[in-house]
């Protein structure tokens, strides 16, 4: 192309879009570049789940509180439906409870409700396991369906902003303010790079300095329940994984228990959350399964053990397996990466499952970081 753009993005997950979002709304000049023809990475095969509680203390909760914000405001500009709001996590036992009731306390509880196994049984019926004894809810999550917000999103940038996107190309390297592919050259005076779990194609120098691992996710969608959800659902298999909650003193007792009533469960790396899409279909998971290059062969004992434990926490009566896909995220010592290469260049990857709630803080930063004011 010969027009010099004042940003160059490789890679239109929401990463990418992202940054492409808050260069555009400053008045900047923006071309975004993909390998695919249409999104086909994680961000398409995520929840689309904005998750603020449960994330990490610092940086990743500040960035997931203003990228709800962004998302809230690019909902209602580009016509993407938040499907529901906020987030029910359920207690199977006393310390589960307890680690609710604390993570109630502190800072990133604000807003939360702790409800007993009275109250879970009266507003969500659905939650039929006899199990439960208690439950929080959290008003702060927002949920799109990824498969059509990402789209929707990347059109809204063209039509509103003019974005322009340059697919299918792959980008090859980087050059002095241009972006190089096969056939030609793009020049822009900034350059961010997005490439989700690629850490082999551009600056694999920068992945080197982090050992990053990959992640293998399996996840289902169910046909529609005769219910409708009031928010995202979360098992406590998530407490331990979202850190979050980590600072919980009873949280070695739930570690213990689960270990001992759910084995099976934590060795697939399992812990639930469901949410609804408009049509009322469910999508459930996830498993989470690390190695140095992820195959994409998909375990059915690891789907059956996702719905199993979904069929003992919701009433999923004749709901049936509509469509099953595995997704794939980087993994690293924190839960993203922004290195500026130069004064002009950045590489931002997200290596944690954390990529739809945090992208527009991580772009915020990484224009900082640039010291592009947007
Ligand atoms: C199953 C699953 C569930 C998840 N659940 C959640 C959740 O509930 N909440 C949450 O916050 N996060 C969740 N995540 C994580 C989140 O989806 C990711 O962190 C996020 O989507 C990463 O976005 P990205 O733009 O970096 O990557 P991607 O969506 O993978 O996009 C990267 C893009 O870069 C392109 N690309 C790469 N290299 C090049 C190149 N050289 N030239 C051209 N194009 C290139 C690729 O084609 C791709 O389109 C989940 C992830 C998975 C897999």
């Amino acid at each position: 192309m010969s027009q010099a753009f004042d940003v160059g993005i490789v890679g239109a997950g929401i990463v990418g879009l992202a940054h492409a979002y808050l260069a555009a709304r400053a008045g900047r000049s923006v071309v975004v570049f993909d390998r695919d023809h249409q999104a086909n990475g994680a961000s398409v095969r995520n929840f689309g789940f904005v998750t603020v509680t449960g994330q990490s203390a610092g940086d990743t909760w500040r960035r997931a509180l203003y990228s709800r914000e962004i998302w809230a405001e690019v909902a209602e500009a580009a016509g993407i439906e938040i499907c529901h709001r906020g987030l029910l996590m359920l207690a199977h036992s006393d310390p589960a409870a307890e680690v609710l009731a604390q993570f109630a306390t502190h800072e990133m509880g604000q807003g939360c409700t702790l409800l007993d196994r009275q109250a879970l049984q009266h507003r969500y019926a659905y939650a039929h396991d006899p199990n439960l004894v208690a439950g929080l809810a959290s008003p702060h999550e927002l949920r799109m369906d990824s498969r059509t917000a990402i789209p929707r999103f990347a059109a809204f940038l063209a039509e509103r902003y003019g974005v322009v996107f340059q697919r299918p190309v792959a980008v090859t390297g980087i050059g002095r303010s241009r972006v190089q592919y096969a056939g030609g050259e793009t020049a822009a005076r900034h350059i961010i790079i997005c490439p989700g779990h690629d850490y082999a194609s551009l600056y694999p120098e920068v992945f080197a300095r982090h050992p990053v691992r990959q992640c293998k996710l399996q996840m289902l969608r169910l046909s529609a329940p005769a219910w409708r959800l009031h928010s995202a659902v979360m098992s406590d298999l998530g407490l331990v994984r979202y850190a979050g909650y980590g600072a919980a003193a009873s949280l070695d007792a739930v570690t213990a228990l689960l270990q001992a009533t759910e084995a099976d469960a934590l060795a697939r790396g399992i812990h639930l959350i469901v949410v609804q899409n408009a049509d009322g279909s469910l999508v459930v998971g996830d498993s989470h399964d690390y190695a140095p290059t992820i195959d994409d062969f998909a375990d059915e004992a690891t789907d059956d053990a996702i719905l199993n434990l979904a069929r003992r926490t919701l009433d999923l009566d004749g709901c049936r397996v509509l469509e099953r896909w595995v997704g794939v995220y980087g993994k690293a010592d924190r839960d993203a990466l922004i290195e500026r290469v130069d004064e002009r260049v950045a590489v931002v990857a997200v290596t944690s499952g954390t990529g739809a709630s945090t992208a527009f803080g991580l772009a915020a930063d990484c224009f900082k970081a640039l010291k592009i004011e947007v």
